[in-house]
């Protein structure tokens, strides 16, 4: 953890209220895993996300959340479906915030195990039924649009063990550009990606430096997704 923000007296965070390949959805608490080191980020990954999210959490969390949820994106960090909502938010409780953020995309909390794990490790408190909600002024555009499942159905293409975000969410990007190009329903085997696959050998098929024993792997760390659309597309042309 920066020891910069281990020293604050009062800290406050803006997260984003957006969907995640991985965890669902982003904000609060997630957020402060911008406060620990890429290495640390890495391990994160490979402990499956999570529990160290609610962990780190009760060793620092915010005193202040404002959360942008103006134009979030449905279901990917990395954008691409923005949904324009107008709408921010600011609360003191990060469990409770998240609590609340989930239900504003149309998730049941259940859908995001950190929040009660972290619940469960006292950082916060989750019931939104006993929080004093106070509406400074309204938006006239109604509803939001519930996330769609297309990165769900782009994830049953792959083999993720601890895989970190950018390269998950950039192997999704590719296979989603596949999907377009009418190329993805001749691919017909599984992509492995992920940190759980470094010295392993096989016949398989991986992107990622993790995945650099097996026969066919595309090195880089993380590989563009572009680069991922060329490679995954030639060897469908090969077979
Ligand atoms: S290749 Fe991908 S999964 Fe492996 S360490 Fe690099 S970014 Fe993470």
């Amino acid at each position: 953890m920066s020891q910069t923000i281990m020293q604050a007296d009062f800290l406050i965070s803006l997260p984003v209220l957006k969907g995640h390949c991985q965890t669902t959805m982003t904000c609060a608490l997630k957020n402060m895993k911008g406060c620990i080191s890429d290495t640390s980020k890495r391990k994160f990954h490979s402990w499956g996300l999570h529990e160290p999210i609610a962990v780190l959490n009760t060793i620092k969390h915010a005193d202040l959340v404002i959360v942008d949820s103006l134009n979030g994106d449905l279901d990917f960090e990395e954008g691409g479906n923005p949904v324009q909502t107008n709408r921010m938010f600011a609360g003191l409780d990060s469990v409770l915030i998240d609590t609340f953020g989930t239900h504003l995309m149309g998730f049941d909390v259940s859908d995001v195990p950190y929040i009660s794990l972290a619940e469960s490790l006292h950082v916060g408190s989750g019931r939104i039924e006993q929080a004093a909600i106070v509406e400074l002024n309204s938006d006239s555009q109604g509803e939001t649009a519930r996330p769609t499942g297309r990165v769900q159905t782009m994830s049953t293409y792959t083999l993720p063990s601890s895989a970190c975000s950018a390269c998950f969410g950039n192997l999704i990007h590719a296979l989603a550009r596949m999907e377009d190009r009418g190329s993805l329903s001749r691919l017909d085997r599984k992509v492995h990606i992920g940190q759980d696959y470094r010295g392993k050998s096989g016949c398989g098929l991986g992107v990622g430096v993790c995945t650099s024993g097996f026969t066919h792997s595309l090195a880089g760390c993380p590989p563009k997704a572009v680069d991922m659309v060329h490679f995954l597309e030639h060897l469908i042309e090969e077979n």
